[in-house]
């Protein structure tokens, strides 16, 4: 159950010096001195490109205050290990834009994966500024030289051990540039995440953790190579004691973000009977949610408990209903019972199903794409997330692919929902596999897709543990509306026939329809734009643009002042602007009109380079930068520190890459 955004468990911070922030000079952190003052922290995590969890049509279309699914429990869990008279802040830069002069002596950023390339970008600038920085989070955990001289210091692992002894020395002004948990770490000593840093009305989902690592030995999983194979947990008493300042903080909707849930079964039981217990003495004000092994469905006490406990929903790791794949991956565990029946099982016991499934396995062949479409079509899995076999860094898997020669060096392992993945398959070729990949989404994502799915699952989830995460039925009658204006009627008479269709079973079940069909939509915003190649308008679109600008300032594209190429690296064409010498005003106001009219069609994404910029067009061209960051990721900057320097361009709006130093005046 690798799938689900998993939490960062490790971060580390270290020493600031006693020079004020702000200032462009490089700094060691040897030179710290000892702290005259309480450390001010800043903790931020990074936003995360699109991806196929961050359900942004249905954030931006549909709910009405969430801005993001889960928030960093990871660093609420490290600014609870601070030192007591610390000023700690977490800014989450999926919700909220980034202070750009913080006040602060230190910032921390973590990331996974997905997140390292903004990683990146953050910690050189502020490095910049004159702060003082450090790397964690799950990434850094699995290649920590991958982060080597981007942060004053780097920290791999569980943070519980290495945390308070990195803020004694930080304090003593004695940091060191690398931080290593070796360990295991015992969770009876991590304390209540700080949930009052985070902004919780911001997110669908508040998050908990009870357990870390996971008894089996899947080869793709790099789970058992960060937390182990021997599940530790807290007490549920400290379980109480979250619960408590979520419920302080009025939180309704929480996921464990354990990995297995029930990888310790005897433990599992015990928080399950102690989770009933809580819902029951406060009038039950949580709906849970979390990962779990298949191999819950083979345990009718476990199944009631999880009822009991109010568990409206469980991720499950399926991966393939092919039993050859299961075998050859290392899990068995899933080739011990029928997969429908399991699922089905959980819809019996009024939990909902969320599901990975993964192609691209050695045994797969071409047909293993419409294998999968039947499975998931049957078992009414709405929430089916279909990644690429990928090899992430120290597992099994990695080995044998890199043994095997048949891993690919120029993909960076971690986002599996993008059409590429670092691993060549055995059973066909890697085109035939991206686009079997991309075919199957668009399938699954089709209107008859969603409405078949969400028929076949409500023949099963008759009495659900829950109707979607809980919200005032102002707001939900709100949604409703959103979701009907912004994404059923939109559709044509094509989508409104399927869409009253899944209607005609019990109005009770009407709100977990309507929930479905927002997560499909959501889905299938994001296969159109990231799964689809770019039709020929959109080509033609960019085309007519650069032509326009070719000809109305020919002598600039002549002289290699201004140059224009298309990137199709993602797929979304990106247009790159460069700027290499001296331009006239006219030329960015002409710009911004074009990017405009090319930002009408939502597969166009635009890059601008500065290499050149006259002193006095800084004005100018920060306004206009601001202006086009209302296309979010769709428009980026790219430009060297001292370039970086010179445009005081808010990064949490615009995104700001920065690239090496040019000769730039
Ligand atoms: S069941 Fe397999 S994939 Fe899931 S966490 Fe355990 S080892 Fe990883």
């Amino acid at each position: 159950m690798r799938i689900w955004p998993p939490e960062e468990s490790s971060d580390v911070l270290r020493g600031a010096r006693s020079i004020p922030p702000h200032s462009d000079q490089s700094h060691s952190i040897r030179s710290c001195s000892v702290r005259d003052r309480p450390v001010r922290l800043l903790l931020i995590n990074p936003r995360s490109p699109e991806s196929f969890w961050s359900f942004q049509w249905a954030m931006d279309q549909v709910l009405v205050h969430e801005r993001a699914l889960n928030p960093p429990l990871g660093l609420a869990t490290l600014a609870a290990l601070c030192p007591e008279h610390w000023t700690v802040r977490i800014v989450d830069e999926t919700i909220e834009e980034l202070p750009a002069r913080p006040e602060a002596d230190l910032v921390g950023v973590c990331a996974m994966g997905v997140q390292h390339p903004r990683q990146r970008e953050l910690l050189a600038y502020y490095r910049q500024q004159g702060y003082d920085t450090v790397a964690g989070g799950s990434f850094a955990s699995l290649c920590p030289e991958q982060l080597d001289g981007l942060a004053d210091t780097v920290v791999a692992g569980e943070a519980e051990n290495i945390w308070p002894q990195f803020c004694e020395e930080y304090e003593a002004g004695r940091p060191r540039p690398l931080y290593i948990e070796r360990g295991s770490v015992d969770l009876l000593d991590v304390p209540v995440p700080r949930f009052d840093l985070l902004r919780m009305d911001r997110y669908e989902t508040a998050s908990l953790q009870f357990s870390r690592g996971c008894p089996y030995r899947c080869d793709f999983c790099d789970i058992i190579v960060m937390f182990g194979r021997k599940p530790r947990t807290k007490t549920t008493e400290q379980v109480g004691r979250e619960l408590d300042a979520l419920r302080g903080r009025g939180v309704t909707n929480v996921f464990f973000v354990d990995d297995n849930l029930i990888g310790n079964k005897k433990l599992a039981r015990e928080l399950l009977r102690s989770l009933a217990a809580y819902q029951k003495d406060h009038g039950y004000p949580f709906e849970f949610g979390t990962e779990a092994s298949l191999n819950l469905t083979q345990d009718r006490e476990l199944l009631e408990l999880f009822r009991d406990a109010g568990f409206a929903w469980v991720f499950l790791g399926i991966e393939t209903p092919d039993v050859e794949s299961l075998k050859a991956a290392g899990k068995v565990q899933n080739t011990k019972m029928d997969l429908l029946d399991a699922v089905r099982t959980l819809y019996a016991y009024g939990i909902d199903v969320y599901a990975g499934f993964i192609v691209g396995f050695d045994n797969d062949t071409p047909e293993a794409f419409d294998r999968q479409y039947r499975f998931i079509v049957d078992a009414g899995i709405q929430v089916a997330m279909v990644g690429l076999l990928t090899a992430m860094p120290r597992t099994p898997l990695y080995e044998r692919i890199e043994r095997e020669g048949r891993l690919r060096h120029d993909v960076m392992p971690g986002d599996n929902t993008r059409a590429q993945t670092n691993v060549l398959p055995a059973g066909m070729s890697y085109e035939a596999m991206i686009d079997g990949y991309k075919a199957l989404y668009h399938r699954l994502f089709s209107d008859d897709g969603i409405a078949r799915r969400i028929d076949n699952k409500m023949r099963h989830l008759r009495q659900p543990n829950s109707l979607g995460p809980r919200h005032p039925r102002r707001l939900r009658l709100r949604m409703l509306g959103r979701l009907l204006k912004n994404g059923i009627l939109p559709g044509g008479p094509r989508r409104w026939g399927r869409f009253l269709a899944t209607l005609r079973r019990s109005p009770r079940l009407w709100p977990l329809v309507m929930v479905d069909w927002a997560r499909g939509l959501s889905m299938r915003h994001y296969a159109d734009r990231y799964l689809s190649d770019a039709p020929p308008q959109t080509e033609n679109r960019i085309a007519r643009a650069v032509a326009a600008l070719q000809h109305r300032f020919t002598g600039a594209f002549e002289r290699g002042a201004v140059t224009a190429d298309v990137d199709h690296g993602d797929a979304t064409p990106n247009l790159v602007v460069t700027i290499a010498g001296r331009v006239d005003d006219r030329f960015f106001r002409d710009l911004r009109r074009r990017v405009r009219t090319m930002m009408r069609d939502p597969k166009v994404s635009v890059t601008l380079r500065l290499a050149y910029l006259e002193h006095r067009q800084q004005d100018t061209v920060t306004r206009i930068l601001e202006q086009l960051s209302r296309y979010g990721e769709r428009f980026s900057v790219r430009l060297d520190a001292a370039m970086r320097h010179r445009l005081p361009v808010n990064p949490a709006r615009t995104r700001i890459i920065l690239e090496p130093s040019t000769t730039s005046p």
